[in-house]
């Protein structure tokens, strides 16, 4: 799947609306449409990444913000402290739906491993 089709690049580009909790040049933070926690969020970079894989291909201070934002929009939604869980599902067995590189934080109820 290219750019154009790319769902999480159309909410990137304001083409698709999403419940946004953080926005800056680089990466976009907006509510899981089915959220599976109280707190549910996905953390994205603007840039189409499909998967770790490519992951060499983002600027190393932007995957370094995926990881920045999701710890500050946890704090944003209260769960900072009470403590989050921060997923990537990549490839079949880890259910990968959507092949735009995205973090879920997690929280709000205890989060286990599956
Ligand atoms: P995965 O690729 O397995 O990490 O899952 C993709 C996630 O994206 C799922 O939790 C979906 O509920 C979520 N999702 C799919 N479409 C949207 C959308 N338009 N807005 C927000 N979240 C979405
Ligand atoms: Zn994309």
């Amino acid at each position: 799947m290219d750019e154009r089709d790319c769902i999480f690049c159309k909410i990137a580009r304001g083409e698709l609306d999403a419940e946004v909790v953080h926005d800056e040049d680089e990466v976009l933070a907006f509510k899981d449409i089915n959220g599976r926690a109280p707190v549910h969020v996905l953390v994205i970079p603007r840039q189409h990444v499909a998967s770790l894989e490519e992951v060499t291909s983002l600027p190393e201070r932007v995957a370094r913000r995926l990881f920045e934002v999701s710890s500050e929009v946890a704090a944003k939604l209260g769960v900072g402290e009470s403590g989050y869980a921060v997923r990537i599902n990549n490839g079949p067995d880890a259910g990968q739906e959507i092949f735009h590189l995205h973090l879920h934080v997690l929280g709000g109820e205890s989060i286990g491993m599956p």
